[in-house]
């Protein structure tokens, strides 16, 4: 199966109110592409070099969302075009984009990456830690927290992911009833998304089932 078969199936399989971001880490420009001749304008990326190497030969409305860590030191080079960061996961990376995003004269889109995963190895915000920056975000006026991301365990048990999804949902809601500029929730990888969308997800980030495996 070739990569406008597989976008096109991975759209009929979600709802309509589900943004799809297309993950491309890895891939090639051609293979961007053929996604975007299929009408895809949302690709992820997680390295900064990477994104704005293909940003500057893609497409202008190709719209760019950050998905992976995040060095403060870097924001500067994504500052212009990114249209939403996904794992912002401190107060001095939300001053520095921040202050970046004042430098280029406008407002960058961020979620808050939250732990939900049991292993240890993976980024991400305490409840208590996201409550207390969003609260102090809110005078930054050159960043917006539009929501949240979480990513689930790397496992096979169902039951396990269906739980991180639902306590991230009801986490989500419980914010948003606080913070009313809380929209997006961006939950779900190519193994788990169905499940994250019957958890409540409205933003999903797909790479292999759109791209095939990763080298
Ligand atoms: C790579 C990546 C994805 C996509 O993973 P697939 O399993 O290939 O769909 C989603 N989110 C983040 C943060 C990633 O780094």
């Amino acid at each position: 199966m070739n990569i406008k078969t597989r976008i096109k199936e991975t759209l009929n399989s979600i709802p309509k109110y589900v943004d799809l971001v297309a993950i491309s880490k890895t891939k090639s420009s051609e293979e961007i592409i053929q996604a975007y001749d299929e009408g895809q304008r949302i690709f992820g990326e997680n390295k900064v070099q990477e994104m704005t190497e293909k940003q500057q030969i893609l497409p202008s409305d190709i719209k760019w969302h950050m998905v992976g860590h995040l060095q403060r030191n870097k924001v500067k080079y994504i500052a212009s075009y990114v249209s939403l960061i996904h794992s912002v996961d401190s107060m001095k990376l939300i001053i520095e984009i921040n202050k970046q995003a004042n430098k280029n004269q406008r407002i960058i889109p961020c979620l808050l990456q939250i732990k939900i995963a049991g292993e240890t190895t993976k980024f991400g915000l305490s409840e208590d830690d996201a409550t207390q920056l969003l609260e102090n975000s809110i005078k930054y006026k050159n960043i917006k927290i539009n929501g949240l991301m979480g990513m689930a365990s790397l496992t096979k048990n169902e039951l396990q992911i269906h739980n991180e999804f639902k306590k991230l949902k009801n986490f989500f809601d419980q914010l948003k009833s606080k913070f009313n500029q809380l929209k997006i929730l961006s939950m779900g990888m190519s193994s788990d998304y169905k499940l994250a969308i019957k958890n409540g997800s409205n933003m999903i980030r797909i790479g292999s089932q759109i791209f095939g495996p990763r080298n």
